[in-house]
């Protein structure tokens, strides 16, 4: 690999571990839909190949946060159904019903914005969120009566699902689970009553692993899709994330000579350091100097001193590796390397914020596997 060519920085993304996952996932749940939750730029792997690959693997929803997210994916010509979850008062949630994607209402003044928004003659497909006890978004059980009322009563309503959000799912036989169910199970006793048929969903990828109790009518994994696994038992998912650079300058330093900012790390030995151009500024977190490793050269190998904006450097010993070597920041683990779960039980965070903060403007991403 000539350094012209060889990355800064870059993120490698495996739509063939996409598409393994989501099969894994559909092969669970073989009963309910899946709806593949591609929030957040697909948790920072690029919401429209993520899109893509999930339909082909069998999603025939997709879930996003904003609006305006899944508007995206409609006008790149997604024609799946679409389903987002949460916006802000002044949304337009015209262009949302005019591009059928269905929306949540989690109030009764939610539920009248949107039906003040819907063109004449048509309908708004509508979601009712339930709080059953994540206490965030969702309408509280004590006015869950009155929003269902208004919504059977709303005829530019068409009141497709109701749903909710797990608490503690990926703490498998916690007891909010089973009251979570509890409060859902009632919650759609009074839809029903409310001469209601809805559909149902509740469980995120957490709950599609460890409770086919819940799974109802449609699933909404996120972070398993991506390959991480976010429950106890081990699982045969596949990570689809790659953040690799590469070696962009070898040099010698005798012992005795310290290394960065703040000469946190002094050679003991003279020993060779590989200078990579991949710093806090493209993803790595600088709270990792000093306790991080690459994959470089067949083996992990110690980042030392302060980890920079732009730049990282690590102690090979007498190994001395090439310019514009293949360097892997965290990888799928599979030949040894650092993986994303790794760096966030260092950092005191979950693997979900690792990748999601991925999307970085100088940081390229790549598509591997069949339709990249
Ligand atoms: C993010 C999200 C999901 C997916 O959760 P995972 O834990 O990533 O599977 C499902 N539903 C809602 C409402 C979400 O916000």
């Amino acid at each position: 690999m000539t350094p012209s060519s060889s990355p800064r920085a870059q993120v490698d993304i495996d739509l063939d571990a996409i598409r393994h996952n989501l099969a894994l996932l559909g092969a669970r749940t073989p009963g309910a839909e899946v709806m593949a939750v591609v929030k957040a730029d697909a948790y920072g792997h690029g919401a429209l190949p993520v899109a893509r690959a999930a339909v082909e693997a069998g999603a025939s929803w997709l879930g996003t946060c904003s609006l305006g997210e899944a508007l995206d994916l409609r006008r790149a010509g997604i024609t799946t159904r679409l389903f987002s979850w949460l916006d802000v008062p002044e949304v337009d949630f015209a262009a949302g019903i005019e591009a059928g994607v269905d929306l949540a209402a989690s109030s009764v003044g939610e539920l009248r914005r949107i039906a003040a928004a819907v063109p004449a003659g048509t309908q708004a497909r509508v979601h009712l969120k339930i709080d059953t006890g994540l206490s965030r978004n969702g309408c509280p059980p004590a006015g869950w009566a009155e929003l269902v009322s208004a919504a059977a009563a709303e005829p530019r309503v068409d009141v497709v699902a109701i749903w909710s959000h797990l608490a503690c799912a990926d703490e498998p036989g916690h007891p909010s689970i089973d009251a979570q169910a509890k409060r859902f199970a009632e919650a759609y006793d009074v839809a029903r009553a409310a001469g209601l048929d809805p559909k149902r969903h509740l469980a995120n990828s957490a709950a599609v692993l460890t409770r086919p109790d819940l799974h109802f009518d449609v699933v909404r994994p996120g972070i398993a899709m991506y390959g991480l696994n976010p429950v106890p038992q081990a699982e045969d998912l596949r990570p689809a994330m790659t953040f690799r650079s590469a070696v962009a300058l070898v040099k010698r330093i005798e012992a005795g000579e310290s290394v960065s900012y703040g000469h946190t790390w002094t050679a003991s030995h003279d020993t060779n350091l590989a200078l990579v151009p991949a710093g806090y500024a493209d993803g790595v977190p600088r709270s990792l100097s000093g306790r991080m490793d690459v994959w470089l050269g067949g083996q992990r190998r110690p980042v030392v001193g302060r980890v920079c904006m732009d730049q990282l450097i690590v102690d090979c010993g007498d190994f001395e590796p090439g310019v514009g070597d293949e360097v892997v920041l965290f990888g799928p683990g599979t030949k040894g390397e650092p993986t994303a779960r790794e760096w966030a039980d260092k950092l005191g965070t979950i693997d979900y914020e690792i990748v999601t903060s991925m999307y970085r403007p100088r940081v390229r991403r790549r598509y591997l596997g069949a339709g990249s």
